[in-house]
């Protein structure tokens, strides 16, 4: 199975495996917006944005503008995804039916 770290590293065996950038968009482009969010597992996202025209085969995310969605691997499956992945692990947890007093 391959995972990625918050540093964008995808640990794996695949010929694919390394380091891949995640460059922040100029300030023109980082204004709140509305988007879907869409995660997948670490095994299934690049596949899942190939299907969608995304080139790259080490693809971590892409933005599909069928669907005004970005597609991003799933954070609860990046071990150091950092403050913004832990809070969307979290939040994911209770759309998926994780109530709001947080049992075990
Ligand atoms: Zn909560």
């Amino acid at each position: 199975m391959a995972f990625w770290t918050g540093a964008g590293l995808l640990v794996d065996r695949s010929a694919h495996a390394g380091q891949v950038s995640f460059e922040a968009p100029p300030a023109r482009y980082r204004a709140d917006t509305s988007v879907k969010v869409l995660t997948k597992s670490p095994d299934a996202i690049s596949a899942y944005c190939h299907a969608w025209g995304v080139q790259r085969p080490d693809a971590a995310g892409c933005y599909i503008p069928a669907l005004n969605a970005i597609a991003v691997i799933n954070p609860c499956d990046v071990p150091d995804a950092g403050f913004i992945g832990r809070l969307l692990c979290h939040e994911t947890g209770h759309q998926l039916g994780w109530t709001a007093d947080h049992p075990n």
